[in-house]
C-alpha cells in the first residue's frame, strides 16, 4: 500500500545510528583526557583528589606536611570538635554503623527524630526531614514536589543538585539573573497564569561567590505571585545570623515565611547528609511519599550524631559564630586593601579572589601551596574562564596572623604572575 511504502521509504532516510559500547571512547571520556593533557603541560601539581591526612580545620596535613587550610567547609570546626567525635562514637556503639534499612520501614532510631527536632527548632519552623546525601536532598525534593506542568525559577548561578532535581521533576525549568527579585517579579508577571505550581529556588550564601540572597524581598515576590519559596541553605546554617541560624535570623524574619528550607550537614553540621524544614504538611508529605527518603537507607548513627552534637555544641558557644563572621571580614578587608578582586564577596565565610585566568589561579593555588597554604583553584570550564578564581573558605579555628599571612602572600605572587591591580582603599 501507500502508506507502508511511504514508511519505507523513511526508514532508509534515516541516518544509521553508530553503536558506543566503549566507555573510553565517549566524547566526554576523551574530553575530559584533553583536559588532564592541558593541566598536565602546564607543570603544576594537579590541583584535584589531594590526600589530606587526618582533620581539616585551619589547618590540614598533605604529605606529612602541615598546611594552612582554605579549602573544606569545616566553617565552625565542629569536625574534630571532641564533644562531636564522642556523640559520633557512643552513637556507632549504641546503634551501629548502618541503620539498616529505610526508616519508613524498619530504621528508625530515636536520635533521628531528635536531630529532626533540633533542626526545625534552630531554624524556627515545624519540623524537618534528614536525607542521606545533601545533593540528593536537593534531587529528590524539588525533582518530587514539581513535575509536568508546573514551573521552576532558579536563581542562575543554583548549585548542580538544584538544577539536576529540576531536571528529575519534568517541569519547565527557567533560570533568573543573579539575586534578582525584579527580574523574577516580572517573570512571573508573565508566566505565573500557565502553570500549576511554581517553586521558586535561591540560596541563602552563594558558594561561588561568597554573596548572598535577599531573602525577604524573594518572599514578597513569592506571596505576590502564589509561588512557593524554597531556600538552600547549604553555606548560610550556621554561618549566617547573629547565633549561626541562618538567613532567616541573619534578617530578622519568621522563617515560616519561606515554605521550603533546605540545608546540607555536611559544612557547619561536621556530618553529611541534607534536611528539608517548614511546615508539618511539608516534612509529613516527604517521610511518607519523597522517592530518595523512601527508598533509600536512613542516615547512619555516627552521621545524625554528629549533627546533632554540631548543633549543641553551637548552640552553648556561640562565640565560634562571631568568631567566623569576625575572621570572614577580616580576611575580605586585607584583600580588599592589597587590590585583590573579591567579586561579590560581602564578608561570609566564602571569598574568592578572581584572577580572570585559569592558568593565573592554577599557579597562585600551586605558589600559595609552596608557602603552606592549601587552597582550592576553580578554573575552566567549571566557570567562565573570565571568572577563574581561588576560593577561600574561612573557618572560626583561623587566626587573624593565618589570615594576614595568606592575603599578603596571595598579594605578593598575583604581583609577580603580572595580576594586580592598583591599592585600592579599604571598603
Ligand atoms: N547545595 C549547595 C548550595 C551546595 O554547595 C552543596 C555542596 N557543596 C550541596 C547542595 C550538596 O551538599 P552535599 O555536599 O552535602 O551533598
Amino acid at each position: 500500500s501507500a502508506s507502508s511504502k511511504r514508511m519505507g521509504t523513511l526508514a532508509e532516510d534515516l541516518p544509521a545510528i553508530e553503536p558506543e559500547d566503549d566507555i573510553a571512547q565517549f566524547a566526554e571520556y576523551r574530553r575530559l583526557k584533553t583536559t588532564m593533557q592541558q593541566l598536565e603541560m602546564t607543570g603544576c601539581s594537579n590541583p584535584y583528589f589531594t590526600v589530606h591526612d587526618g582533620i581539616v580545620r585551619d589547618t590540614t596535613v598533605v604529605d606529612g606536611k602541615e598546611y594552612i587550610s582554605f579549602a573544606s567547609y569545616n566553617y565552625l570546626g565542629m569536625s574534630g570538635h571532641p564533644r562531636v567525635t564522642d556523640a559520633a562514637a557512643k552513637a556507632v556503639r549504641q546503634y551501629g554503623t548502618s541503620v539498616s534499612a529505610s526508616r519508613l520501614v524498619s530504621g528508625e532510631k530515636p536520635i533521628h527524630g531528635k536531630l529532626e527536632k533540633a533542626i526545625a527548632d534552630w531554624i524556627g519552623v515545624d519540623d524537618s526531614v534528614l536525607m542521606v546525601g545533601g545533593h540528593a536532598t536537593n534531587e529528590t525534593t524539588i525533582g518530587y514536589l514539581v513535575g509536568a506542568g508546573d514551573l521552576i525559577l532558579h536563581d542562575s548561578l543554583a548549585h548542580n543538585s538544584i538544577v539536576q532535581g529540576a531536571l528529575l521533576s519534568g517541569a519547565r525549568r527557567r533560570p533568573f539573573p543573579h539575586n534578582n527579585f525584579n527580574a523574577l517579579d516580572r517573570m512571573l508577571t508573565e508566566l505565573r497564569s500557565q502553570y500549576r505550581r511554581v517553586l521558586i529556588v535561591i540560596e541563602g550564601v552563594y558558594s561561588m561567590d561568597g554573596d548572598f540572597a535577599n531573602v525577604p524581598e524573594f518572599v514578597t515576590v513569592k506571596r505576590k505571585h502564589r509561588a512557593m519559596l524554597m531556600v538552600d541553605e547549604a553555606h548560610s546554617f550556621g554561618t549566617m545570623g547573629e547565633t549561626g541560624r541562618g538567613m532567616a535570623e541573619h534578617y530578622h524574619m519568621d522563617a515560616r515565611d519561606v515554605d521550603i528550607w533546605m540545608g546540607t550537614l555536611s559544612k557547619s553540621g561536621a556530618s553529611c547528609g541534607g534536611y528539608i524544614a517548614g511546615s508539618c504538611e511539608l516534612v509529613e508529605l516527604l517521610k511518607y511519599t519523597a522517592p530518595g527518603f523512601v527508598f533509600s537507607v536512613g542516615m547512619p548513627p555516627a552521621q545524625v550524631a554528629a549533627a546533632l552534637a554540631a548543633i549543641e555544641t553551637l548552640a552553648d558557644e556561640p562565640e565560634r559564630v562571631r568568631r567566623l563572621h569576625q575572621r570572614s571580614e577580616l580576611f575580605l578587608s586585607l584583600c580588599r586593601q592589597a587590590g585583590l578582586d573579591t567579586g561579590d564577596s560581602e564578608g561570609t565565610p566564602v571569598v574568592p579572589v578572581i584572577t580572570g585566568n585559569s592558568m593565573v589561579a592554577l599557579r597562585l593555588s600551586n605558589r600559595l601551596k609552596a608557602d603552606g597554604i592549601n587552597v582550592q583553584p576553580i578554573l575552566y570550564p567549571a566557570v567562565d574562564e573570565s571568572a577563574a578564581r581561588l576560593r577561600f573558605f574561612i573557618t572560626c579555628e583561623h587566626s587573624e596572623e593565618q589570615i594576614r599571612f595568606t592575603v599578603k602572600r596571595t598579594a605578593e605572587h598575583l604581583a609577580e604572575l603580572g595580576f594586580a591591580r592598583p591599592t585600592q582603599p579599604a571598603v
